[in-house]
């Protein structure tokens, strides 16, 4: 038996009477609408109806305690649809806190249902395929996407429009659906799972991204209105030397994490030497997020405050990503 939960979505939107597409359908609709889909034992659950924008971490929290629930009665996987636009948070969310080595698969949809070419029915077809092969347990959440299968450590919506929005930048995918069937190539490697601390809804972690020129502006005082940052430098881990007195300075109160704005690849530790650059960053208090890219960071960092860790805990837990 495999759960499919709806979140809304692209997948689930249907026209409105004001203009454009909204969230409508729920998780029942979308499993009717693929005759394929009768070949497996389906339950559905229908959780949300959003935009995915507008998912918010009390609703992950929800979303995390229905697929233990589904997996703790005895479901072999769990198929989550949702918004495109977040659904790497929302993937990367689940491979962090779900304890189960069951598949978890996350999936979406870039064109309506009722759009030529709709690429939800297939998308969703090939996430209940992929969360009932033995083959995708223990490889923590994965999402499924045109045909292939990522994982949710590595994967990135790279673009707004193509029905090949999400793509594993520098790794590629961990495998294809091949005549409908998983053929899983590569793994991820072994994942550390965190605990859904008491403080969920009252962390608030913002990222802050670097560009040519920037003064730090945007950096000052938000040590009083946030609990964590996340710097999305640029290259490798750099700021422009007026801004390292900012940063310094609220590393001292705060933690701030180090991630890039480049989109693909991993922090450095030990390379430049310069004012603003990763090495004098470091030696101030930041902590390089190794390969997460800002986003995951910013979710691992809630993550963790939520649950109270010091800085040596969160020091440990970006280590485990580089
Ligand atoms: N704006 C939509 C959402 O994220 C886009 C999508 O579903 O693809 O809900």
């Amino acid at each position: 038996m495999i759960t499919v939960v709806s979140l809304g979505g692209t997948i689930a939107m249907t026209p409105s009477s004001t203009g454009g597409v909204t969230p409508g359908l729920g998780a029942a609709d979308l499993v009717a609408a693929v005759p394929e889909l009768t070949d497996f034992e389906l339950t559905v659950r229908s959780l949300r109806s959003l935009p995915s924008a507008s998912l918010g971490f009390a609703d992950l929290a929800e979303l995390h305690a229905v697929v233990e629930a589904e997996l703790a009665a005895g479901a072999e996987g769990v198929v989550v649809t949702q918004g495109t636009d977040t659904l790497e948070e929302t993937a990367f969310f689940l491979d962090l806190t779900v304890r189960a080595d069951a598949p978890v698969v996350v999936t979406g949809a870039m064109r309506p249902p009722a759009s030529p070419g709709a690429d939800g029915p297939a998308n969703l077809l090939g996430a209940v395929r992929l969360a009932a092969s033995p083959s995708a347990r223990g490889l923590g959440t994965l999402v499924l996407f045109s045909d292939e299968v990522h994982a949710a450590r590595l994967v990135r919506k790279t673009h707004t429009a193509s029905t090949g929005a999400f793509e594993s930048p520098g790794f590629g995918p961990l495998g294809l659906l091949v005549e409908q069937e998983p053929r899983l190539l590569t793994t991820p490697g072994p994942r550390a799972r965190f605990p859904i601390g008491s403080r969920l809804e009252d962390v608030r972690v913002c990222v802050v991204p670097m560009a040519l020129g920037e003064d730090g502006e945007l950096l000052y005082g938000v040590d009083s209105r946030f609990s964590g940052l996340v710097l999305a430098g640029v290259g490798a881990g750099h700021v422009p030397e007026q801004v390292v007195p900012v940063l310094a300075e609220l590393a001292g109160t705060m933690p701030v994490v180090l991630a890039s704005r480049a989109g693909a690849g991993s922090m450095l530790t030990r390379t430049y030497g310069y004012p603003g650059s990763e090495r004098d960053l470091i030696a101030r208090g930041l902590i390089p997020s190794g390969f997460l890219d800002p986003y995951k960071a910013r979710i691992l960092l809630h993550l963790l405050l939520a649950d109270g860790a010091d800085r040596e805990r969160l020091r440990a837990a970006f280590a485990g990503f580089s």
